[in-house]
């Protein structure tokens, strides 16, 4: 089994993750359990905040590493909160904090206007100076509902409703939204480029 760190101190994402990747012959170990501590995401780009995190992870571990970075595209914000998704409210915010000024700041823009796209971007580095990293995106669209509804998922799944469904997010089960979101689409499209290039094979 090849042994892989996930460099993410999400729990959410981890969770997503360990299912999506699970079933694949992958080990994959949280950079929590291994020490390490999160890296700041300085850059102004989904993809080289994945690479930061991908690398800072494999340099700490010794290990393969791979990391994903997401966020949430509203089209009335001009394509914020985007990769400012996690501390829309502040550093640290909480998941509730981040929602709750999502859904002020589009208080009056009717339902037509309210669109939105989650985005992931993956990136994996089989060492800490990969000069030929991997990378995989996905997107997932929607619209962003007047009020926010259920409990599964996390971040801003309880506001944002898939393109041609009728409940949030936080309503579909983890199955439901492991079929057709953003970061399933960026981890089949990375599996398939790990593939493609020998860097690992199915069992
Ligand atoms: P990152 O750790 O900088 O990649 O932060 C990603 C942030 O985007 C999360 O903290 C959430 O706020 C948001 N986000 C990304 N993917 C999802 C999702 O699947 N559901 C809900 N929120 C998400």
């Amino acid at each position: 089994m090849k042994r892989v760190v996930l460099a993410s101190a999400n729990s959410g994402k981890l969770r997503e993750l360990a299912t999506l990747l699970g079933p694949l012959g992958l080990e994959l170990l949280s950079q929590s359990s291994l020490g390490i501590d999160s890296i700041e995401e300085t850059a102004s780009t989904f993809l080289e905040n994945a690479l930061l995190k991908a690398r800072h992870a494999a340099r700490s571990s010794g290990l393969p590493a791979l990391a994903d970075d997401s966020g949430i595209e509203v089209d009335a914000l001009g394509g914020r909160p985007g990769v400012r998704s996690a501390r829309f409210a502040g550093p640290g915010a909480s998941d509730a904090a981040n929602l709750a000024l999502l859904l002020a700041e589009l208080e009056g823009v009717p339902e037509p206007r309210r669109t939105a796209r989650y985005r992931c971007v993956m990136a994996w580095v089989s060492t800490a100076s990969d000069p030929a990293p991997l990378i995989a995106q996905g997107t997932w669209e929607g619209r962003i509902a007047l009020a926010p509804r259920g409990s599964g998922g996390f971040g801003y799944d309880p506001a944002f409703i898939p393109a041609g469904a009728t409940r949030t997010a936080a309503e579909l089960s983890p199955e439901e939204k492991n079929a057709v979101s953003h970061r399933s689409l960026a981890t089949r499209a990375l599996v398939a480029a790990l593939e493609a290039h020998g860097v690992y094979s199915r069992p």
